[in-house]
């Protein structure tokens, strides 16, 4: 069961093959047996879960069901869920149950899935090897020596070992996409706007998304249709029409064109990577798609600019952590000052204290114009040099990190090191973009490597087309890891 696509599992549901009761066993039972070794699960919801399958095996005997109902799946714990705990892979909201549910939650539970857990995640979504959470690192099911990046590493990870067949994530410099790549799954971050912040906590609010996890495109697409839409309360929520993600995944990709920037491939990039990309354009021009050389000039300020907005946001938004209204506490404050600090020392991690830091520091006075302000004038020539790419192009195509999944402990002392994670992820975020990222097979080491496809402002559909297209032609999103490990 647990090899199966949405779409299968789907089809399964409706002829009665199995109901959504006995998948969702299958899938808790799975967790019981692999994830003490993975650790990509923070909190396990076993009872919610059979109960929502059961209304789901009900409604699916009424005549009521859609495409994803019965299916379960797993959501970062960074979406608030009423009544179970909501982390974010931190301490500080080691004790936080939140009284709603997020925009996402709500949607995915009226389209009938079953959510079975919350998964584990770097701290606040700072990272990108998941060896940031207060609740330990999550292990690569393609090679438990290695990390599964992050940092949505939980939610690649149960998906890449088919503990669930999807999961949702969250975007805000690479965190679906990169994590997706290092474990072989695909995932997607959709156009800034395009699915609700709302009761997501917040990093980098410009640049925050939620997104899709799962095995192909197509499911990627089934998921968006359940995710995606406007929500009175998320103030950046955009307002569009209805749409069916799926929709042109049939078509071919004749007359299609795809940009291959040349700065996607400099020194920086793993040989072996780079041979898997240019293996992947093989395809897609034997697909009909004609490759076209593009240049994205500004491309190698998006790093530097990233790592000065997103700090800065997030320093703006974890200032709500202050141990009096909600979070972690310390013990016996002497006075208000002291319970300020202690709280904060006590609850955050390092690498978000020291993004805390960065980010007051670009905002003070004196340094905001020197760094603040010119990162967000870099930020709008990234924008530009896609808006002139996409003159050219239906979409752009490239690997989604310069390197596979890399050993426990070999980046974590480098801030520096880790944040080059994000090369070619940051920019997409920094223009509001929708990407996506395919596994395209395997580098010299036997790791996975991935293929990042990027589109048009709200263009998902054609890039799950390409997508989709991709995978028709390829087998490498069904190379599923060897396990029970
Ligand atoms: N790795 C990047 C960071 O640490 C991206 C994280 C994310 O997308 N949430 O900020």
């Amino acid at each position: 069961m647990h090899t199966l696509s949405l779409a299968a599992l789907a089809a399964c549901l409706a002829k009665r093959e199995f109901s959504s009761v006995e998948l969702t066993r299958h899938c808790l039972d799975r967790i019981d047996r692999l994830d003490g070794h993975l650790n990509s699960f923070i909190t396990i919801s076993r009872d919610s879960a059979l109960a929502q399958a059961a209304a789901a095996d009900q409604r699916i005997r009424d005549g009521r069901a859609g495409p994803l109902t019965g299916i379960p799946y797993a959501n970062k714990d960074i979406f608030c869920t009423a009544g179970i705990l909501t982390s974010c892979g931190s301490k500080m909201l080691a004790n936080f149950i939140a009284p709603y549910d997020a925009t996402v939650v709500t949607r995915l539970a009226e389209a009938g899935m079953v959510m079975v857990g919350k998964t584990n995640m770097d701290e606040f979504a700072m990272g990108s090897s998941n060896e940031t959470s207060h609740y330990g690192t999550v292990r690569n099911p393609r090679n438990t020596e290695y990390v599964p990046g992050g940092s949505t590493g939980g939610s690649a990870a149960a998906v890449a070992a088919r503990l669930v067949p999807a999961a949702t994530g969250t975007d805000t410099g690479g965190s679906i996409r990169q994590p997706a790549a290092l474990c072989g799954v695909s995932g997607l971050k959709p156009t800034y706007g395009r699915v609700s912040r709302w009761g997501m906590i917040a990093y980098a609010s410009s640049l925050d998304q939620g997104g899709p996890i799962a095995g192909d495109a197509e499911d990627l697409a089934l998921l968006l249709n359940a995710m995606a839409g406007h929500d009175p309360r998320d103030g950046t929520s955009v307002r569009r029409e209805d749409e069916d993600f799926t929709r042109l995944l049939a078509g071919d990709l004749r007359g299609m064109r795809f940009g291959v920037p040349r700065e996607f491939f400099t020194d920086g990039l793993d040989a072996s990577v780079a041979a898997r990309i240019e293996a992947a354009f093989a395809d897609l021009t034997r697909l009909g798609a004609e490759r076209v050389d593009i240049s994205l000039p500004n491309m190698r300020h998006a790093i530097p600019a990233y790592y000065v907005i997103a700090p800065a946001e997030c320093s703006s938004n974890l200032a709500r952590y202050d141990g009096v209204r909600f979070g972690h506490r310390c013990a016996a404050p002497r006075d208000l000052e002291d319970l300020y600090r202690r709280s904060r020392a006590e609850g955050f991690g390092t690498e978000v204290k020291r993004r805390i830091l960065v980010g007051t520091y670009v905002l003070s006075h004196g340094y905001y114009d020197a760094y603040y302000l010119r990162a967000q004038r870099v930020r709008r020539l990234i924008s530009e040099d896609f808006r002139r790419a996409f003159e050219q192009v239906d979409f752009i195509a490239g690997p989604t990190t310069p390197d596979t999944a890399f050993r426990f402990g070999e980046k974590s002392s480098d801030p520096v090191a880790m944040y080059l994670c994000d090369v070619y992820t940051t920019a997409v975020n920094l223009a509001g973009l929708p990407a996506l990222s395919l596994p395209a097979g395997r580098a010299g080491n036997g790791l996975p490597t991935g293929l990042q496809l990027i589109g048009r402002p709200f263009d998902e559909a054609r890039l799950l087309q390409a997508a989709h297209q991709f995978q028709q032609q390829t087998t490498w999103h069904r190379d599923v890891p060897q396990l029970p490990l």
